[in-house]
């Protein structure tokens, strides 16, 4: 789960990761009046949404007069900002930062991210921040420097003075670097983090380090012992289609394509992912009904698929080990009856109770189109979207 940029600066600051001063507003007339409220002569104006590169996507500016603050924040509120991360549909604007403008004479880049060869959590780094970790990481990789933390230990001192000096930081400087590179590792390890980044931290005009972007996620099986990290939550950030399966408890990822797909287990949702690719088709989404999933269960999952008005045909794919190919097959009848399906339906079924599942789909009368392989399912989906298509 993700939260917004003045949450994980709020988090951070808790434990003493030093940043400019800053207020939230929900209107444009608030961010005039936070500006007034911060004092000073030059703001920098944030639109708050769970993306980064918002800086490239006009999403951040720096103003010199309240009147500015305030005209600028109104351009940003309930507009859909597009940066490199969000897709061409943006994510909308509903809160802005305002936050005292900082002198930069510096951008480093600072990440704390779970390195799974290793399984632990690495600092990366870089001396020429500012820019996106993926862009750094193609254009400037030597610049990158990274540093496993042994979790029996946690961050010890040495290891964080020889990061700071790696950057080029010196005096004083190589003490702020440590009390924030410790503040990062607290706040990663004590709330279950997948991620923290600051980019930049910056070396000011007096040289002093200073956070001017922060971001975090959290680990969403982990949420239920983080209430205080649970409620950031936002759901306009959300894709819709993604949120309403997981209030369902059903894990959905939506894709730009119109095959929707019901498919038990990762595993077998990446096979038919490529299946469908192979056969000259793009899925929709998919939507992993997990093991024991009964009738009822089906049947949410088949009206979620269908909330996306992209999909047009419903490819039906399971390995039932745990789950039973009858309840299954109960679940798409009972489904394609109450939500009146006109659109085709692929079924494909293997496993537990697998002839009894077959039978139902066969007695139903309906004109589901059922298929004995992967290939042929993905094969005869691809079709039916095409005799529909013409
Ligand atoms: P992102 O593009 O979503 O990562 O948003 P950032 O918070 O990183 O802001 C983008 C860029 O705006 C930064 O890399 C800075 O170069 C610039 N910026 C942000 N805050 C300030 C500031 O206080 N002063 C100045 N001069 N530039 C800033
Ligand atoms: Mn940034």
């Amino acid at each position: 789960m993700d939260i917004h940029e003045y949450q994980a600066k709020e988090i951070l600051a808790a434990l003493g990761v030093p940043m400019p001063r800053g207020g939230l507003a929900y209107s444009p007339e608030q961010a005039g009046y936070r500006a007034r409220e911060l004092g000073g002569s030059a703001w920098v104006v944030k639109a708050q949404i769970h993306s980064g590169g918002r800086g490239e996507a006009g999403g951040v500016k720096l103003c010199r007069f309240e009147e500015e603050v305030r005209d600028y924040a109104g351009t940003l509120f309930g507009r859909s900002l597009v940066t490199k991360q969000t897709g061409a549909q943006g994510k909308q604007v509903y809160r802005v930062w305002v936050e005292g403008a900082s002198d930069i004479a510096q951008e480093l880049y600072l990440g704390f991210v779970l390195d799974r060869k290793s399984e632990r959590i690495m600092i990366v780094a870089s001396a020429h921040g500012g820019m996106e970790i993926e862009d750094l990481a193609e254009t400037d990789p030597d610049s990158l420097r990274r540093m496993v933390i042994d979790p029996a230990v946690g961050l010890a001192e040495y290891q964080a003075r020889e990061l700071a000096f790696g950057l080029g930081l010196r005096g004083g400087q190589v003490a702020q670097m440590v009390n924030i590179l410790r503040a990062c590792y607290r706040a990663y390890r004590d709330l279950d983090a997948t991620m923290v980044e600051i980019n930049p931290l910056v070396v000011t005009g007096t040289g002093d380090l200073v956070a001017l972007d922060a971001k975090m996620s959290f680990d969403t099986n982990a949420l239920y012992r983080r209430p205080q990290i649970a409620e950031l939550r936002d759901p306009s950030q959300e894709d819709p289609r993604e949120s309403h399966a997981a209030d369902a408890g059903l894990a959905y990822v939506g894709l730009d394509g119109d095959i929707g797909c019901i498919i038990n287990g990762a595993g077998l949702a990446m096979a038919t992912m490529d299946m469908i690719k192979l056969a000259g088709g793009e899925p929709a989404n998919f939507l992993d009904i997990g093991g024991g999933a009964s009738p009822e269960r089906v049947a949410q999952a088949f009206r979620t698929v269908l909330s996306d008005g992209n999909v047009s045909v419903i490819l039906v794919n399971i390995f039932a080990g745990i789950n039973r190919c009858d309840w299954v097959a109960e679940g798409v009848v009972k489904a394609y009856r109450a939500e009146k399906l006109t659109l085709p339906v692929v079924v494909r079924l293997a496993g537990t109770n697998v002839e009894e599942g077959r039978r139902i789909i066969a007695e139903s009368g309906l004109p589901l189109i059922t298929a004995d392989t992967l290939a042929e399912a993905a094969d005869k989906a691809v079709a039916a979207r095409l005799d529909r298509a013409s």
